[in-house]
């Protein structure tokens, strides 16, 4: 099975992804992450991802396409969860014609619903585990242990680059200028199921679970 986690900045498709994962035996597909990742680099194409996505703006489609390309050349089994991606309609394009060269097909896209003011109070506040990636916030999910990473007891965390207002604003805009398009392309394409991101992140994930064992 192959699915898209389609929404805004901040809207949970990383957490979620990470809970899918673990339950349905898919692979996470990140392309934020693996940006992370490339910009740590020194090349120039690792200064110019970094530049860009510290702005908030959006990095090209030839990059992620060429990065998406390379990791579905690895067999997944179980599928794929797209996690960030596709975010414009060349993606969208690029994604359908490389899951049909492998004989492979998209099985939903999961657009999680959320209000743009609680997604700033969200990002502003986000750190995670640097060991294990578990997400906090700095008001709603603190760890238990002030310091300590509940889940594998870790104590060293970051915050990414790009969570302050500033960068999520324009990622924002982003997301309404290129990716919000592909809400109508994937209703077209009958494809499109939509969740409450709102809802408690539990409830979330038994939502997007009941969505995919009925698929
Ligand atoms: P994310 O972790 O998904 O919020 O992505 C962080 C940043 O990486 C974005 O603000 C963009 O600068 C860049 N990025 C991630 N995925 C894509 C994509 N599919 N297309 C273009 N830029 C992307």
């Amino acid at each position: 099975m192959n699915i898209i986690l389609l929404g805004p900045p901040g809207s949970g498709k990383g957490t979620q992804a990470m809970r899918l994962v673990g339950e349905f035996d898919m692979t996470q597909l990140s392309t934020g992450d693996m940006l992370r990742s490339a910009r740590k680099s020194t090349t120039g194409v690792g200064q110019r991802v970094a530049a860009v996505m510290d702005r908030g703006d959006l990095v090209t489609d030839e990059i992620v396409i060429s990065l998406i390309e390379e990791r579905l050349s690895d067999d997944l089994k179980g599928g794929a969860i797209f996690d960030g991606f596709p975010r414009t309609l060349a993606q969208a394009d690029a994604l359908g014609a490389l899951l049909d060269r492998m004989g492979q097909r998209l099985d939903r896209v999961i657009e999680i619903k959320v209000d743009d003011e609680a997604l700033v109070r969200r990002v502003t506040g986000r750190f995670t585990c640097a060991q294990c990636g578990e997400v906090y916030h700095d008001e709603t999910r603190k760890p238990v242990v002030a310091g300590v990473c509940d889940v594998c007891g870790g104590s060293d965390f970051s915050r990414r680059a790009d969570d302050n207002e500033v960068s999520f604003r324009t990622r924002l805009l982003a997301y309404y200028r290129d990716t919000a398009p592909l809400i109508g392309y994937y209703h077209a394409h009958r494809k499109l199921v939509p969740v409450d991101g709102l809802a408690p992140i539990g409830e979330i994930q038994e939502e997007i679970a009941s969505i995919l064992r009925r698929s």
